[in-house]
């Protein structure tokens, strides 16, 4: 019997402890030691308004001065008048973390928003995650796939800005423009600025407006072999989606003596370490301990699965047959031949045509003729008819006319004069 064939309840799975010893339990540390050894990456775009506080955020997840902080001094505010152009700015690093080694891409694009017609602002963003997709397609496809960099965009943290209210249609825009390319990970920028429960009301109503839009969010899939412990971890971290985040890389003295990154304020301080205090943890979590493998993934699987899938069909319709024909002398040859075809049955119907139309006018004309003969025929034979008839008339009248003895060489008479007439 095949397998297919065999009912299910019949299939027996052996779970067994070895008697001896095989050697794959040491497959986890195998792996563990090669991933040491090459390293790990992580591409990470970062999109929000001017100041909302993300040069801050990456500089406090990764601890490193990646980028200059309080970008009030870091750039000019735009003309209003000028229309804003949004860059792409990439900043690279190499961290290095108890002989862990992650590099790690940050992607910035200043000038997003901040025109004053901000509908089109999501589109150099959109084309950059294109783009990188595109390149990595490229790449797949030359004859060493060995050495291929991954520059995809892993995910995207989505700056909101703390006004407490909901999204803005900019948000709105943005998140349905980018959903199904990357990972999307919404973020409540300086949420120290809103009470506790100004939060949770804002990411209620944040989260259905998503939900309305259909906007989908990075949701790590959940996994038959996970322990109840590890679905646990992850689904605490995703509650707290879109993470309310406080950034500062400043260490400040608590008033029980300890030393902790945070923003202090005159009624206290926020501590950025502190989960009581923000998600910045959950969202590290997320980024770093929990999910970067399953960022990776998704990405591979999924978005640029779909991306490449759409895109190949795409050229596969625009390519069209004509491609092929370019390439292949006989339908070539054969589209050639159809083509002369057609031009030589064009041209005789035209002549036919032509031809047609010169035997017609000679008809009418003989038919013209033919009336005009036939007319002039009648009038002919209609005046002869006349005469006879007309002579016939006289020769009665004379006859009648005519004498018993008639004299041999008589003078004209009178009628005789009017026949004569
Ligand atoms: P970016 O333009 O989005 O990169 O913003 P920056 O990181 O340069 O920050 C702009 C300003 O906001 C700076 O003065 C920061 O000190 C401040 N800032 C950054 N993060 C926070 C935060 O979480 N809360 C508050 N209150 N201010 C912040």
């Amino acid at each position: 019997t095949t397998e297919s064939t065999v009912p299910k309840s019949e299939v027996k799975v052996i779970r067994r402890k070895l008697n001896g010893y095989v050697g794959f339990a040491n497959l986890p540390k195998q792996w563990h030691r090669k991933s040491i050894r090459r390293g790990f990456s992580l591409n990470l775009l970062v999109v929000g308004e001017r100041s909302l506080g993300k040069s801050t955020l990456i500089n406090t997840l990764f601890n490193k001065d990646l980028y200059p902080v309080d970008s009030f001094s870091k750039a000019s505010f735009p003309d209003p008048e000028e229309p804003v152009k949004v860059s792409v700015e990439t900043v690279s690093a190499d961290i290095e973390e108890n002989n862990v080694k992650l590099s790690l891409t940050v992607i910035d694009c200043p000038g997003f928003g901040e025109g004053i017609n901000n509908t089109d602002t999501w589109k150099p963003i959109v084309d950059e995650v294109n783009s990188r997709f595109d390149k990595y397609l490229e790449a797949e496809t030359k004859i060493n796939r060995s050495t291929i960099v991954d520059n995809r965009v892993h995910a995207c943290l989505y700056f909101i800005e703390p006004t407490g209210h909901s999204l803005k249609p900019l948000d709105i825009t943005f998140m349905k423009q980018i959903h199904e390319k990357v990972n999307l990970i919404p973020v409540i920028a300086k949420s120290d600025t809103l009470t506790e429960k100004e939060i949770q009301e804002f990411k209620q109503r944040i989260l259905d407006d998503i939900n309305n839009q259909g906007i989908k969010l990075f949701n790590p899939p959940e996994y038959d072999h996970d322990d109840e412990e590890t679905r646990a971890a992850s689904r605490q971290i995703m509650a707290k989606a879109p993470f309310a985040v406080v950034g500062s890389t400043n260490q400040i003295q608590t008033p029980d003596g300890r030393i902790v990154r945070g923003r202090s304020y005159p009624w206290g301080i926020i501590e950025i370490d502190n989960e009581d205090h923000c998600d910045f943890i959950k969202l590290r979590q997320l980024l770093i301990r929990n999910f970067m493998e399953e960022l990776k993934e998704i990405t591979a699987n999924k978005l640029y699965e779909n991306y490449r899938t759409a895109k190949l069909k795409k050229l596969g319709i625009e390519q069209d047959d004509s491609v092929f024909r370019e390439f292949d002398p006989v339908l070539k040859q054969e589209e050639e031949k159809q083509l002369h075809e057609a031009k030589l049955a064009n041209m005789e119907a035209q002549l036919r045509s032509i031809f047609q139309s010169k035997v017609s006018k000679e008809e009418k004309k003989l038919q013209e003729t033919e009336a005009d003969l036939f007319a002039k025929h009648k009038e002919m034979r209609d005046k002869l008819l006349k005469q006879i008839k007309l002579l016939e008339e006289k020769k009665k009248e004379l006859e009648l006319a005519k004498p018993l003895h008639e004299p041999t060489h008589s003078a004209p008479t009178k009628t005789r004069k009017g026949f004569l007439r």
